[in-house]
């Protein structure tokens, strides 16, 4: 910094600032003019310096961690300064698990969830549709019908005559049923001929037996199919939409998980534009690990914005949906011990040849039995290409038993978890399964102590992308029933500082970023969280009340609270 830029700096101060940075610091050795300063009670995932005063940025990059009084010498005229008063600055969240374009999608689509009556219903898909280009879909909504008086499920006639121009076909909230208009029924090719589906229901009047518009299940097979991908236009303001969202939670980086391949060019579009404000990995399918590991080697791996050498699989199902794989049969269907989703013979294969690659690999595996049988075919394939740093990750890793969670530590295979589907499944999960299980579900405690990476993230748009929802579920376990304000097993509860590291240097692990993200030290990359309390000093259950004050990804502003 030349001495001529350090004078204008002295000058352009404001006062208040001049006070605050103090003269003498202006005077010391030269510093250099920070980009952003973020002044509060800094927490740091940095063991050798826990906590500070502030952090001084320029460009992508940490020049100084330390007390306020030390980083007031690097703030000049240019210089942006964002300040938690009373709260907290901590290293940008790292949410492990998201959906993030779908995310985007839900965003900008249609949302029905808030509508009360089926006259709101019916008014919002008007409004909606009137803003859109004749023959473009509209999609989304997530209405709930059971919010209505009667509970009566939508009929197309309720929408036909406002999108006469627009296919329509909106899902309850569940996913297992939609409602089509005839312009949708028409595109799918479904009518008064149509046979059922398998696995599907098609929702026909008693007295015409024409559908309704109501799909069930399968039966939704043809809408989806006769829908358009969506265009560049469209993926590129659905990442707009997801991007935004997500620097208002806080988070400065995720993992993009079953991420479509034909949604790369919108990512990379955004880099090139400048426009990333959070940093993507991205694990495509890993039944085209050979796509991946073409497109790497034509284009490299990518960088701290954008990384694409991730694949990911899946075992099993879910515990809602009772297709989650177990040992025992399920308390409530004992007909069923869930799914294999995918042969194992192709998990293996597909794992080993991602693996031989060079690809990271990434598998959902919830069930106890699907966890067991994950780590095995992670075993043998460690055995048959060999030892390297792999990190192989298992997502959700929901119901484990207590040996699975020794093998998780010791085989250093990362346990990506989402911490708020505690408190939501909580509350019907011992309907399901046992006690035994129960207690080593969710096992945050148990991997922590027993060494495994423990990785926090979302699974956004299952649950909401909110790092602090996550924090308070993790550290309280209290159902969103109410029904365990002690904690459900409370045995695994974490602590607030556990459930920082889940989501910041632990996430940073679980990619092979660790030491210059997810921490925040000189030299390591400019994602920074305001606060607006400090999450160390509130009671648990206020955590969740907590507001993301600012956040700054790269280096640069890119959320203030309004
Ligand atoms: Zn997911």
């Amino acid at each position: 910094m030349t001495n001529l830029r350090h004078q204008h700096r002295r000058a352009g101060l404001p006062l208040a600032l001049l006070l605050a940075a103090g003269l003498a610091a202006c005077e010391s050795a030269p510093v250099g003019e920070a980009g952003v300063v973020a002044f509060g009670r800094v927490w740091t995932g940095n063991p050798d310096q826990p906590w500070a005063g502030g952090v001084a940025m320029r460009g992508d990059t940490i020049l100084a961690v330390g007390d306020s009084g030390d980083l007031a010498r690097y703030v000049g005229a240019g210089t942006e300064v964002v300040t938690a008063a009373g709260g907290m600055v901590v290293p940008g969240f790292m949410d492990g698990h998201t959906h993030f374009l779908d995310g985007g999608f839900q965003l900008i689509s249609i949302d029905l969830r808030t509508a009360d009556t089926p006259e709101e219903f019916t008014a919002r898909i008007a409004a909606f549709a009137a803003e859109r280009k004749p023959g473009e879909w509209i999609t989304g909504g997530d209405w709930d019908h059971e919010r209505w008086p009667g509970s009566p499920l939508p009929t197309r006639a309720w929408i036909d005559s406002v999108t006469p121009d627009n296919p329509v076909f909106v899902q309850r909230l569940d996913g297992h049923m939609a409602l089509a208009n005839s312009a949708a029924l028409r595109a799918a090719g479904i009518s008064k001929a149509t046979k059922d589906i398998a696995g599907g229901l098609i929702v026909r009047d008693p007295r015409t037996g024409e559908p309704t518009g109501i799909l069930k299940d399968n039966a939704q097979g043809p809408v989806y199919s006769a829908m358009p991908d969506p265009t560049a236009a469209q993926q590129d303001a659905a990442l707009a939409r997801a991007l935004a969202f997500a620097s208002s939670k806080g988070v400065t980086a995720t993992n993009f998980m079953s991420a479509p391949t034909g949604s790369l060019a919108a990512f990379q579009r955004a880099q090139a534009a400048g426009a990333l404000t959070v940093r993507v990995k991205m694990f495509f399918p890993i039944n085209r690990w050979r796509w991946v590991a073409d497109t790497v080697a034509a284009l490299g791996v990518g960088d701290d914005w954008l990384r694409i050498d991730g694949v990911k699989g899946y075992m099993d199902g879910s515990l809602g949906s009772t297709t989650a794989l177990l040992f025992e049969p399920y308390r409530d269907d004992p007909t069923t011990r869930g799914l294999e989703t995918t042969p194992l013979d192709s998990i293996r294969r597909w794992v080993q040849a991602a693996d031989s690659a060079g690809l990271q690999v990434a598998v959902h595996a919830i069930g106890d039995r699907a966890n067991a049988l994950l780590l095995d075919i992670f075993d043998s394939v460690a055995a048959t290409n060999g030892v390297r740093d792999r990190r192989f990750r298992i997502e959700h890793a929901q119901h484990l038993r207590p040996q699975d969670i020794t093998r998780i530590a010791k085989s250093n295979v990362i346990p990506s978890m989402q911490p708020y589907h505690i408190i939501d499944d909580g509350r019907w999960a011992a309907k399901r399964i046992d006690t035994t299980l129960l207690r080593t579900t969710y096992a945050f405690r148990d991997l922590i102590d027993q060494g495994a990476h423990l990785d926090f993230g979302s699974d956004w748009t299952v649950a909401p992308i909110d790092p602090l929802l996550g924090i308070y579920a993790a550290v309280t376990r209290r159902t969103l029933d109410d029904k365990n304000p002690g904690g459900w097993f409370p045995a695994q509860k974490v602590t607030v500082e556990e459930a920082l590291r889940a989501y910041t240097v632990e996430n940073a692990y679980g990619i092979f970023a660790e030491g210059r993200r997810g921490v925040l030290k000189p030299g390591a990359r400019a994602d920074v969280v305001l606060l607006d309390r400090d999450l160390t000093k509130v009671s648990p259950i206020d955590i969740a009340n907590t507001q993301v004050l600012a956040t700054v990804a790269g280096g640069k502003v890119v959320y203030r609270a309004p």
